[in-house]
């Protein structure tokens, strides 16, 4: 990894772990996919490796990351979802030309589309959060419970009580908290 840029928060639900590239919205936010190197890192990390991506394709990237936070916010507190991020949504995933692949092994391999092209990564994106926005898997979308988070995350616990985006570093930090003003002389 290149000196500098903050680490990635990987989760197991793509959507959400895209939308959580960029934390700490409501505190000192951190954009964890600064650079375009950054995104194709993060990409290639779930499988979608993309040739190239220039500056003004991290900006599309990051609007479509921006639509899918605002629509997963909206459907966590079951509001109206802001037409604006539909539409968003919906462009990329209609504009991705990637194929879902069996392998031998049983499991799912994406193929992009003939260049390899960004767009095709942005699709798979865009509609891994059309199935979890619109109920089509099982789980529940919530908001973090640190305030300076509130990070739409996808809980797929069996009791669905999750409170955090991430146990290691939105819980973790709670329970030092609670753990520090309880133990203080
Ligand atoms: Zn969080």
């Amino acid at each position: 990894m290149p000196a500098g840029h903050p680490d990635f928060r990987l989760g197991s639900v793509l959507a959400t772990s895209f939308t959580g590239t960029l934390s700490e919205r409501h505190g000192d936010p951190v954009e964890r996919i600064p650079t375009p190197q950054r995104l194709l890192d993060w990409l290639d990390v779930y499988g979608l490796a993309v040739d190239a991506c220039t500056p003004a394709q991290l900006d599309l990237a990051r609007e479509l990351r921006e639509s899918i936070h605002a629509a997963a916010t909206a459907a966590a507190l079951d509001e109206p979802l802001p037409s604006s991020a539909v539409e968003v949504i919906n462009a990329y995933s209609t504009d991705g030309r990637a194929s879902a692949l069996l392998t031998r092994d049983g499991e799912r391999r994406w193929q992009l589309g003939p260049d390899s092209a960004l767009v095709d990564a942005l699709g798979v994106i865009a509609a891994d959060a059309i199935d979890i926005v619109s109920g089509e898997r099982d789980g529940r979308l919530a908001l973090c419970a640190s305030p300076t988070c509130r990070a739409a995350f996808f809980d797929t616990s069996r009791s669905r009580t999750r409170r955090w985006c991430d146990m290691n570093t939105c819980g973790n930090r709670e329970k030092k908290a609670r753990f520090n003003a309880t133990h203080r002389p």
